[in-house]
């Protein structure tokens, strides 16, 4: 991308308009910024705090390229986007789409990872239902078939306890390109969120502990009560990550804390739902900082702003319970302004600040 600073009173574009895209553009309108949005659907939650939105199919090249000339820099918050039409625009993007092609396929991400001294899952290519016999000859059960694209909260994915369910799992993923990932026996799941600035400035939050449910993110803490070489290990390959790629922006990683070390599961090459809690609980939110590294603006502090933190997800109906949540006077909610709370949907989310 251009060396050219994108200043404050400029406007940036968003690929993506969910709580993300939401979230980006109420920290960019702080530094003075306008947000545009590029999405499919016709509104989201974006739409309420930004000042553009534009409907168009991620794989529209007429579309984007049209998009691109109204802004001065292009950002993503989605990271199933075809990467053809966004390598094609003629306007600065951050962060490059080398990142999302790498994140964007399983067998690709775990290579990088592994080649560049980090310790995925023990895993297997499986193209075919042959392949998959093979694979679990290579890696043993349980394990873990899931598609090597589109997967995303759990989905796309299927448990083998053993050589026996490889038919059921291999019809469940309707026979998509696959990888069988090795079962991690682990104590605990985290996330590292880490940016790197275009001079190449590099900062980590503090890792989150992460507790899912159903496959979704349900609550974050900080800290996560890792050992001080299990933080080291994985801040130490969150930068080598970004180094890379010559990544500019935020990135999140999530590992599986074992008694060997962390042990990587996946990166998301955008802001993350496990780094919600960093707009109260940090000096600079996750989103700022992203908004900032984008536009090469110095990065903001991220040190943690309380002794500890919580960052509980608002699911389906959860949301609806809005008016017991501010009871509490020290809850910071967020809703995300979507209409319908279907099962499984994320509304919005609640931070607490603990400073005892
Ligand atoms: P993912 O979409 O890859 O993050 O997987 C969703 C959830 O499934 C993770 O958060 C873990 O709880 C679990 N999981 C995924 N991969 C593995 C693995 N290789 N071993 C054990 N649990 C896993």
């Amino acid at each position: 991308m251009s060396t050219a600073l994108i200043p404050p009173g400029t406007t940036i574009g968003i690929v993506g308009g969910g709580q993300l895209g939401r979230m980006l553009s109420m920290a960019a309108a702080q530094l003075g910024y306008r947000c545009a949005i590029f999405a499919p659907e016709p509104s989201g939650p974006a739409a309420d705090v930004s000042a553009r939105w534009v409907q168009g199919n991620y794989d529209d090249l007429d579309a984007l390229q049209a998009f691109a000339q109204s802004v001065d820099l292009i950002t993503y918050e989605f990271e199933n986007i075809p990467v053809g039409p966004l390598e094609a625009l003629r306007v600065p993007l951050a962060p490059h789409p080398r990142a999302l092609a790498t994140a964007q396929d399983r067998a690709t991400e775990k290579a990088f990872v592994k080649a560049i001294g980090g310790r995925p899952a023990p895993w297997a290519v499986v193209s075919s239902r042959e392949d998959l016999d093979a694979a679990v000859k290579l890696i043993g059960a349980p394990a873990i078939l899931k598609t090597r694209r589109f997967g995303y909260d759990g989905k796309g994915q299927a448990r083998l306890k053993a050589a026996a369910d490889a038919d059921e799992a291999w019809a469940s993923l309707a026979w998509e390109p696959a990888v069988l990932e090795g079962f991690v026996e682990f104590e605990r799941e985290f996330s590292i969120l880490v940016v790197r600035g275009r001079d190449g400035t590099i900062a980590t939050w503090d890792p989150v502990l992460n507790v899912h449910e159903d496959g979704i993110l349900a609550l974050s803490t900080v800290p996560a009560g890792l050992s001080d070489a299990t933080v080291e290990a994985a801040k130490a390959l969150a930068g080598k990550i970004v180094t890379e790629l010559d990544y500019v922006g935020v990135l999140a990683i999530e590992f599986f804390d074992t008694e060997a070390g962390p042990v990587f599961n996946e990166m998301a090459p955008r802001v993350h739902n496990s780094g919600h809690w960093t707009i109260e609980g940090a000096v600079t939110s996750q989103f700022e900082n992203h908004i900032r590294a984008i536009c090469g603006l110095p990065l903001g502090s991220t040190a943690r702003a309380a002794p500890r933190v919580e960052m509980r997800n608002l699911i389906g109906e959860q949301a609806s319970h809005w008016d017991l949540i501010l009871s509490d006077p020290a809850a910071h909610l967020h809703l995300y302004g979507k209409g319908q709370a279907r099962p499984g949907r994320k509304m919005g989310h609640v931070t607490k600040l603990f400073f005892d």
